[in-house]
């Protein structure tokens, strides 16, 4: 060391010493912005940065050498060989090119900063050694070997390090180290290397003519120095250059983009694009420098990987609101710029618009359209979340399903409008009787439900919504000045008694409805459990009977009527059947109520009509059919042209048809019922009052329509003889009939005694099993075939078989 200083301090020009470490540090400056260029580029680019870098640092190092010689001041003579300098030269660049090309690192895994330090290591000393070769004085040169290997060791392990330090990544002081690294390696090299000699004068050693004089070398150090440096340099700027019209371009891209993009380095605003200096609300110069998670942007879920697509919130600067965003981030740095190092790029999306999108959807598609309460896809997620509520809370629930009562009569009497509104009024009502977190949802028709969360006790608390909503929907609605009947049936199961899931709860309520419903409507009912098991039957019937009509498993039976004068059948009144595949065959009483609550009495009785107008018709004796009503039936408005299109197109008299209609019939719309009667009587069609006696049996009942007949309830004429209140009720009724001019029918009329006394009272027609039993149309032959025939059959005995044939077909 003291070796080197005394050497330095004695033997050296510290001016040019000082100009030599400038040179030094300059081009391994240079060389090393050109290697991390090299680094970030591919191919033929990082070939030509490696070039660069390896002619910069070569250059650089081979100049500082022979600064350092001509710093070095032996007192003698000196030259310098130029075959040696040029060798030099060329060693120094090939071995810094071989260097730093070996230290590329392989796949962005392990780099091999220590080859690639030998080799700059080696081809510093090399080029040293090799110049200090072309180095001729007027004296002989002795090496202190020991020295030289410590220059060489010195030599290797700055190459190593600033390797190493570059390897590690990018950054101005990273940099700037390893360029100290490796320009103190070369410095101390050389510097070490002449302190290795010793220039013993000798007379007899001549410098010749031929060699280069120390200010030729000079010259040429200087310029060459120079134009690598200047190269150097150029070829930087240039790409810089590059590189800013490059950035202008993307940023004329990114302000063209929809999306916001922001640059971030270490969470501070860098640079952003016109869309993001929209979204923030502030120009871009106020932008940089703000913190953008901290003044701008919070994270839906701020654990989330920051690689993934996640969902914040941006709070313009200048605005309260703040806005749904999407965000995509990317580090850019690549490795390969210092420009770039630390970077992060986030792309932000405003989701406003998809948002709103989306919200109407979602409105939709839990909503109903024409009243806005949820619909029952709704409902099934409310109801989830209140049961949850309720379970946690300690709040009761209660579900209600109502039924508008009177909606298909809105419907059909005054339009699909008028029904609309009353759905429309309905759900206003509903929705105003309630406050959250109790809610209302529409079913679909004419069904809502209420579900009730109250801090209040059940049942009492259902109870008493429940009478405030028949209450509200009894008031009359109003459609285009018209008024329109409104009312409802309720049906309520209470969590959890009633039902602990979903499913159960509305099940429940919807039997208890069915209660409401068959009790007279208008009014509620609370679930019971022997409600399940009769309910359930029911339903599974109107669901077998649907498909019976269909598959038309229904027949009909017709029971004939005679006249009690003569005994001659005039008639028969057709009785429906069905054939169950499995029941066998069921009685109409089992299932006509079930048709009737279900809906299905319609297709039932229309059916019923058809079979009977077309067998009678096929009949060759015109004897009338009696066809049962429901009361349902009569009070639907297109009856009367039902009836009507069956009579055309059976081609049957309407003389001949008897409609049989109940009292109770007339109590649901009375008005409806009548004008019914009266277009169906119009038509020619001959109306009967059955089952008289069993309802009220009003004379204003018979006095306001004109009945074509009366029949008398099968349970008093079972009593005749029997019971003496029964005798004098048929008695009674026969005089009714008789002072109406209505002609009296007495069904069940079983034993030969009845038949007798109420041909004695002058009853008209009998019917019951002692006049003949409900049976098949193909047994009716003997009854509905022209006299003629079987006057003719019954002499002609051996063609019965033959008749039997026919009756059969
Ligand atoms: P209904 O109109 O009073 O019919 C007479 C019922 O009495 C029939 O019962 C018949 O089989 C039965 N019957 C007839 N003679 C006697 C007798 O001498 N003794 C006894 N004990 N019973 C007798 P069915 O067929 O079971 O019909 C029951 C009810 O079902 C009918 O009562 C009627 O109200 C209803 N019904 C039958 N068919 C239809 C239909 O097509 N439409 C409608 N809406 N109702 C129908
Ligand atoms: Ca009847
Ligand atoms: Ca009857």
């Amino acid at each position: 060391m003291i070796k080197v200083l005394s050497s330095l301090g004695n033997d050296h020009d510290l001016r040019l010493v000082i100009l030599a470490v400038a040179v030094c540090l300059g081009a391994c400056l240079t060389a090393f912005r050109l290697y991390s260029r090299m680094t970030g580029a591919r191919g033929l680019v990082r070939g030509a940065w490696l070039l660069l870098a390896a002619l910069v640092a070569g250059c650089g190092v081979w100049a500082t050498h022979f600064l350092g010689l001509l710093a070095y001041d032996p007192g003698l003579p000196t030259g310098f060989s130029s075959t040696g300098t040029i060798a030099s030269l060329m060693i120094s660049v090939a071995f810094m090119g071989g260097g730093f090309f070996a230290s590329i690192p392989v796949d962005d895994e392990r780099s091999n900063q220590i080859a690639g330090g030998m080799l700059i290591g080696l081809g510093v000393a090399g080029m040293h050694y090799s110049g200090m070769s072309a180095f001729v004085t007027e004296g002989r040169i002795e090496w202190e070997p020991a020295t030289v290997a410590a220059s060489i060791i010195t030599g290797i392990v700055g190459a190593t390090l600033s390797l190493m330090v570059i390897g590690q990544g990018k950054g101005l002081v990273k940099l700037v180290a390893a360029a100290g690294l490796l320009g103190a390696g070369v410095l101390a090299m050389h510097f070490i290397g002449m302190a290795a000699i010793t220039i013993v004068p000798d007379p007899l050693v001549e410098v010749p003519e031929s060699m280069m004089s120390v200010g030729v070398m000079t010259f040429a150090v200087a310029s060459i120095t120079g134009l690598i440096i200047l190269g150097g340099l150029g070829a930087m700027l240039i790409e810089s250059q590059t590189t800013r019209s490059a950035l202008e371009r993307i940023r004329t891209l990114a302000n063209a983009a929809y999306e916001g993009i922001v640059v971030i380095q270490n969470g501070r605003i860098n640079d952003a694009n016109s869309a993001f200096c929209e979204l923030a609300g502030a120009p871009l110069e106020d932008l940089v420098g703000l913190s953008l998670l901290d003044d701008i942007l919070t994270f839906d879920d701020p654990l989330q990987s920051p690689d993934e697509r996640r969902e914040a919130h941006l709070q313009p600067l200048t605005d309260k609101i703040s806005i749904p965003v999407e965000v995509f981030s990317r580090l850019m740095d690549d490795g390969a710029r210092i420009e770039t190092s630390g970077l992060t790029v986030l792309a932000i999306r405003d989701l406003r618009e998809r948002r709103s999108a989306e919200d109407k959807i979602r409105y939709l598609a839990e909503h109903d359209g024409l009243t806005g309460l949820p619909n029952r896809n709704a409902l099934q997620v409310k109801l989830a979340a209140a049961i949850e509520r309720v379970e946690a809370s300690g709040e009761t629930l209660a579900l209600i399903c109502v039924d508008l009562d009177h909606f298909k009569e809105a419907n059909d009497l005054h339009g699909h409008l008028a029904g609309d509104s009353v759905l429309r009024e309905a759900a206003r009502r509903l929705q105003g009787s309630i406050s959250a977190p109790s809610f209302a949802a529409r079913l679909g028709g004419d069904e809502f439900v209420v579900v009730q969360i109250t801090d209040q006790d059940q049942p009492s608390a259902a109870a008493e919504l429940a009478g405030e909503l028949l209450d509200i929907l009894r008031v009359p609605g109003q459609f285009e000045g018209q008024e329109l009947v409104m009312g409802a049936s309720l049906g309520v199961s209470l969590y959890p008694d009633d039902g602990r899931t979903r499913e159960a709860l509305l099940a429940n309520a919807d039997m208890a409805l069915y209660r409401a419903k068959e009790s007279g409507r208008g009014a509620y009912r609370f679930f019971k459990r022997e409600m399940d098991e009769s309910i359930r039957e029911r339903r599974t019937m109107a669901r077998e009977l649907r498909q019976a009509i269909i598959d038309e498993h229904l027949i009909v039976h017709y029971q004939p009527l005679a006249r009690a004068s003569d005994g001659e059948v005039c008639g028969f009144e057709a009785l429906v059947r069905w054939k169950h595949p499995v029941r066998g065959m069921i009685p109409p009483l089992d299932f006509i109520p079930v048709a009737e609550e279900s809906g299905l009495i319609g297709p039932l009785g229309e059916w019923v009509l058809r079979r009977a107008c077309a067998d009678a018709a096929a009949w060759d004796k015109p004897l009338r059919i009696a066809v049962n009503l429901s009361p349902l039936q009569l009070n639907q408005p297109a009856l009367p042209t039902l009836v009507h299109e069956v009579l055309i197109q059976t081609g049957l008299s309407p003389a001949r048809l008897e409609l049989e209609i109940t009292e109770s019939a007339l109590f649901k719309d009375y008005q409806r019922a009548l004008d019914n009667l009266r277009r169906l009587k119009a038509l020619g069609v001959r109306i009967a009052m059955d089952d008289f006696g069993t309802g009220f049996s009003s004379l204003s009942t018979l006095q306001s329509f004109p009945f074509d007949k009366i029949k008398v309830d099968k349970s008093f004429v079972e009593n005749i003889h029997r019971d003496e209140r029964a005798t004098v009720i048929v008695r009674a009724v026969l005089g009714l009939g008789r002072s109406l001019n209505i002609p009296v029918v007495a069904e069940g009329v079983e034993t030969e005694e009845q038949r007798q006394f109420l041909r004695d009272e002058d009853c008209a027609e009998l019917q019951g099993y002692a006049i003949g039993r409900p049976a098949p149309v193909e047994t009716l032959g003997a009854w509905t075939n022209n006299d003629l025939v079987i006057a003719a059959l019954e002499v002609v005995d051996e063609v019965r078989p033959v008749l039997r044939r026919k009756r059969r077909a």
